[in-house]
């Protein structure tokens, strides 16, 4: 990596060498061939990866993803079952809102995650227009277990809309055996891409239904007009960001270099690694054992740690790591262990950990 501090918070991640050295040149215009063939191929790798019947990969950030994902089945009116293990699950009720779409929220107590009983109990009841996951909620560390979900989901018949913002390229994500019908992300988590995509996979169902609504309130954000321009990036809808398809055309190379069942181990690996030495340096993880991430911790403050002071003291070793969000603000820290990263890094950020942790007695 380039730059001294070596950036360990839930995205963005570091940046790989290959990635940073694949922006690096004079821009492309954005109908040139060379670059139109480039954007081609960004897109099916992505198809690939998320496999998806549709990919679409924008200008924007994960929570564009999410509101297109919103704006795109739902209208205005219908009602959406919001499936909350935290921060990120409650922005899809936020969104819903701003649309005057109604979110019926089904929160987990903080640590914990919705459980697919409890999903079952609630369509039993009534029929949404849509059903939302969030598969790794960033804020408390916790994994979904979205495969039993699913199920339930499948079964009811709603459209599934899945946040993979801090697991795919990290975690599988089988989106068509799972039935999820528009899988929510972006480049600058488990890819291992600078920040600057909304990044969406799509069911063929997901793209019927669009086509079904009709007007939609959206521009930038409306797939039927998006969908044109990935299938042919030669035609113009609005500028793509130039350099950073070449850094995902990039860093979609490299996961398939490694390879999916690789990439997803070394997840684990690392996660195990670095939670190991934690626990060895008398630290508990926030988020209850069974919903751990591969690609996230959430670590408790043991008492007396104050966690503006810790989190200078660690940067002061060369390490970011991330405060806690909402409730858990001061008291948990939050480590980033996705992407392209690798035992030296684990090693780096565990060695500031306990440097600060003794400086502060
Ligand atoms: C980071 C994150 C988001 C928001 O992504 P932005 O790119 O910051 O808009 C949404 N969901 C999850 C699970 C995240 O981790």
């Amino acid at each position: 990596m380039r730059e001294s501090t070596l950036v360990m918070i839930p995205g963005p991640t570091p940046v790989h060498e290959e990635i940073l050295q694949a922006m690096s040149r004079v821009t492309y215009g954005h109908t040139q061939g060379e670059f139109v063939q480039l954007y081609r191929e960004t897109v099916a790798g992505l198809k690939e990866l998320l496999q998806a019947d549709y990919a679409v990969a924008i200008g924007g950030s994960g929570t564009l993803a999410m509101e297109m994902a919103l704006v795109n089945t739902v209208s205005v009116g219908e009602e959406i079952l919001v499936l909350s293990n935290g921060y990120f699950g409650e922005r899809f009720a936020r969104l819903a809102e701003a649309y005057g779409i109604k979110a019926d929220l089904l929160p987990a107590s903080l640590g914990y995650a919705v459980t697919a009983e409890e999903v079952e109990r609630k369509l039993r009841l009534k029929r949404y227009a849509a059903v939302t996951l969030t598969h790794v909620d960033t804020s408390t560390g916790v994994m979904a277990p979205v495969a039993e979900i699913a199920g339930v989901i499948r079964e009811a018949g709603p459209l599934f809309i899945l946040d993979g913002v801090c697991a795919t390229g990290g975690i599988d994500e089988p989106m068509r055996a799972w039935g999820v019908d528009v899988l929510v992300t972006t480049s600058q988590k488990a890819l291992g891409v600078p920040p600057g995509f909304a990044i969406l996979g799509l069911s063929q169902r997901a793209v019927e239904h669009r086509r079904s609504l009709g007007r939609i309130p959206g521009y930038y954000t409306d797939l039927e007009k998006w969908l044109p321009i990935m299938d042919n990036p030669a035609l113009y809808f609005s500028t793509p960001p130039v350099h950073l398809v070449l850094a995902l055309h990039k860093g979609l190379q490299m996961v398939q270099q490694e390879g999916l069942a690789v990439r997803f181990a070394r997840h684990e690996r690392l996660a195990a690694a670095f939670r190991q030495e934690m626990e060895a340096l008398g630290l508990e993880m926030f988020t209850v054992r069974s919903y751990l991430a591969p690609t996230l911790s959430v670590v408790k403050y043991p008492a007396g740690v104050d966690d503006a002071t810790f989190r200078a003291a660690v940067e002061e070793k060369g390490v970011l790591v991330a405060g806690g969000v909402g409730p858990l603000k001061g008291k948990v820290f939050r480590v980033g262990h996705m992407g392209n990263i690798a035992e030296a890094e684990i090693a780096k950020t565990v060695s500031a950990i306990e440097a600060a942790l003794r400086q502060l007695g």
